[in-house]
């Protein structure tokens, strides 16, 4: 049986043999490698990936797909689910695996967030995305690219584009040009549990109204009962006139630890 693309899965698939080669190149897999491959689609990379590795899984949200696929890939678990929804300890392999996939461009950003709530499990991750998103996560500080994305990706990981992909390759044409991203998963992180929650708000709230002054736009992280420990917050030694595009990595870090400090004691 075979199926059309789907528009609102993001079905552009890979048709051109010499990319579909460079891309597996690059993602060097090894027999040992456990591998989970999101998006498998109709098996373009699945079927140079199983030829250096075994250990692989496959997430398809497409049922029509998953049946093309289970003909193509007898031996392989194949998951018919939406990725978003797999349980990375008890879907997958109990030990660290590899994440690759041709992403959905609908949901690249959830997915990658995905892999950061479960680094613990996560070696590293390839994966093809829209060149601008690509751009976003390698983004450094005082650039328009920088931004949670970029923060956050470069906190939980060592992400390195690779090389472009034309848009030609593909069928349908997707409307822009995309990129393959490695993001090298950080075996450990300097901020425990609550730190990390903490972390993780205030770079969103910082970056939701990038425009404004941190004085301004961190007036969010505290609600009205919060007025003492807002005082505090404000009163550490930063420069609360700079806005979020402006900070570093370590800054961010900075600022987290001592809001959790400061929420913790109050
Ligand atoms: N890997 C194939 C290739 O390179 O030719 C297909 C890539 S295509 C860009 C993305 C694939 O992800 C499609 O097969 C689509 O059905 C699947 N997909 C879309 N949303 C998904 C989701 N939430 N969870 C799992 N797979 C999804």
């Amino acid at each position: 049986m075979s199926s059309r693309p789907i528009k609102k899965y993001g079905q552009h698939f890979l048709v051109d043999k010499n990319i579909i080669k460079k891309i597996v190149n690059a993602i060097s897999p090894k027999e040992e490698d456990l591998i989970v491959e999101i998006g498998p689609g109709k098996g373009a990379l699945t079927e140079e990936l199983i030829k250096h590795s075994h250990n692989l899984i496959l997430v398809e949200i497409d049922k029509l797909l998953v049946a093309e696929l289970q003909s193509k890939f007898p031996q392989l678990k194949i998951i018919n689910k939406d990725i978003l929804e797999c349980d990375f300890t008890k879907d997958f392999f109990d030990e660290k695996f590899r994440v690759i996939g041709n992403l959905p461009y609908y949901i690249t950003s959830q997915i990658i967030f995905k892999i950061f709530d479960n680094y613990l499990k996560v070696k590293d991750a390839v994966f093809m995305v829209q060149k601008e998103v690509a751009e976003r996560i390698v983004a450094k500080p005082k650039s328009k690219e920088y931004g949670i994305l970029s923060v956050l990706a470069q906190f939980y990981s060592e992400p390195e584009i690779l090389f472009t992909v034309s848009k030609n390759v593909f069928f349908p044409k997707p409307e822009v040009e995309s990129a393959i991203i490695r993001m090298k998963i950080k075996s450990e992180i300097e901020l425990n549990y609550d730190e990390e929650k903490a972390f993780r708000y205030l770079v969103k709230t910082a970056f939701n109204q990038r425009r404004k002054t941190l004085k301004n736009s961190l007036k969010n992280l505290f609600n009205d009962n919060q007025k003492e420990a807002s005082q505090k917050f404000f009163t550490i030694q930063f420069d609360f006139s700079k806005r979020a595009e402006e900070l570093s990595l370590n800054d961010f870090l900075y600022l987290a630890k001592n809001f959790y400090s400061i929420q913790k004691s109050n």
